[in-house]
């Protein structure tokens, strides 16, 4: 066997009772399709087999294929498994729009490396053909940061919520995974996955804008809030509001938190969802 790569996030999941809590988290139902990110040595994709799944599993690892191929060769004959080598990153929506046995409804579920946490979940999240659900084990930092348990936000917790439902499915200390990482872990589950910007979905609210540009609207308003932590949020936005959007001087801002209720003085990480959306479809 290989050793484990640092560089490829490669902690590999040793204890059946968290495999087992991961798949359940899954709620899968007989030839569900899941898409696995870094099947490692296989412990989590044996799993959702013997829960019912057809998996697409992709690993970047070339030292890894032949083994996964061997250990699963009568599970890929069968079509049950589809191994492909590559990077997650790369692959792009091409995932998705591949044939798959005619569905396009798929589930994410993944012991993911964690160098790539942010960039995955913002992909699949904002991907065309969105998974109806999403399973991961994750840093345990992160997890807390994503669901804002605390009711501080974060662009983290924001850019999830926008999209989805997060919730902590457990958590799992270092100890239960070989080679042993630095920090702990969780299991997250993202649910609910909708696009907020679509009009098929219905918006949030009457005066939400729809489509791709409410969505890009959306996140330049969050980075801005956020871009400096100690400010107050008027001030933030003081500074990109008039770029985007026409003048908006701190007055016109100040009208516009009075209309929407919120205190002067609010910093951002104690805005909810919704108030960012109103904020960014004010023109
Ligand atoms: N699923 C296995 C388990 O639970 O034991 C392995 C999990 S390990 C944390 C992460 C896996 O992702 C490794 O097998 C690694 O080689 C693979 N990987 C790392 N970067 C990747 C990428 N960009 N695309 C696909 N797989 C990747």
């Amino acid at each position: 066997m290989p050793f484990a790569k640092k560089s490829l996030g490669q902690n590999f999941l040793i204890s059946p009772r968290v495999v087992g809590a991961i798949v359940a988290a899954g709620n899968l139902k007989e030839r569900e399709i899941v898409l696995e990110i870094g099947p490692g040595k296989g412990t989590l994709t044996r799993a959702l087999l013997e829960a019912g799944a057809h998996v697409r599993a992709i690993e970047k690892d070339d030292r890894l294929i032949p083994i996964l191929a061997k250990v699963f060769e009568k599970e890929i004959a069968n079509g049950k498994l589809e191994l492909i080598h590559g990077d997650v990153m790369a692959l792009g929506d091409g995932i998705f729009s591949r044939e798959w046995g005619g569905s396009d409804s798929y589930k994410v579920i993944a012991n993911i490396p964690y160098y790539i946490t942010g960039a995955l979940i913002r992909n699949f999240l904002s991907a065309k053909i969105k998974p109806s659900l999403m399973v991961l084990m994750v840093q345990k930092e992160v997890a807390e940061r994503i669901i804002a348990r605390d009711g501080k936000e974060s662009i983290l917790s924001l850019s999830v919520k926008v999209y989805a439902t997060p919730e902590l499915v457990m958590n799992v200390s270092r100890g239960n995974f070989f080679p042993i990482p630095n920090v702990d872990s969780a299991v997250i589950k993202l649910s609910n996955i909708r696009n907020p910007f679509s009009d098929e979905n219905g918006a949030p609210d009457e005066n939400h804008k729809i489509g791709k540009i409410a969505e890009q609207r959306f996140f330049e308003i969050i980075k801005a809030g956020f871009a400096q932590k100690r400010k107050k949020l008027i001030s933030n936005l003081e500074k990109v509001m008039p770029a985007m959007s026409g003048e908006m001087p701190k007055e016109k801002l100040k009208i516009l938190f009075e209309k929407l209720g919120l205190d002067e003085n609010i910093r951002a990480e104690d805005i909810p969802l919704k108030m960012w959306l109103k904020l960014s479809s004010q023109n």
